[in-house]
């Protein structure tokens, strides 16, 4: 698949915030310079490898593109997967689902490489959903089997 071409115009009239667009059939990335000025650098970056997720993978899906992004600048510079969930929080801010998907595949990224954090906060997580079944305390159990034998007994005699 050949690379995107990336255009700059000075400011979109339809969609004046919005900071990149791709055209994914042209394979086009075209950014919208007067929005795209005001995001940090490493915002930015992670705006491009958006786009180019959105033409790589022939898709409209955000939340794709995002996880593309973060696959592309994940552990390459300090900071980088802080500085991704950052961008989507900044991209984003209508849809806080995408920030919590991000989050979440920054989280497994950190924890496959070590981070102690990381591997905490998905372990717990993990313990929310497969919650073991509660134990029967045993004596709870000898309790419940005395008034059976009780109830029987007196039934028994009652004839
Ligand atoms: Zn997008």
């Amino acid at each position: 698949m050949e690379s995107p071409v990336i255009i700059h115009v000075r400011k979109f009239l339809d969609n004046p915030g919005n900071p990149a667009k791709c055209y994914i059939k042209k394979g086009q990335i075209v950014v919208n310079d007067e929005a795209f000025q005001f995001y940090p650098e490493y915002a930015k970056q992670f705006i491009l490898e958006h786009e180019k997720g959105h033409y790589y993978q022939q898709t409209f899906d955000e939340v794709a593109a995002d996880e593309y992004a973060l696959r592309q600048l994940a552990l390459k510079a300090p900071n980088s997967l802080f500085n991704a969930v950052q961008s989507v929080r900044m991209i984003a801010r209508s849809d806080p689902r995408r920030e919590n998907e991000l989050r979440n595949k920054a989280l497994v990224i950190a924890a496959e490489n070590g981070s102690l954090k990381a591997r905490e906060i998905l372990g717990l997580s993990a313990n929310a959903v497969g919650e073991p079944s509660p134990k029967s305390n045993p004596i709870q159990m000898v309790i419940v089997i005395l008034v059976v034998i009780a109830i029987a007994l007196l039934i028994l005699n009652w004839k």
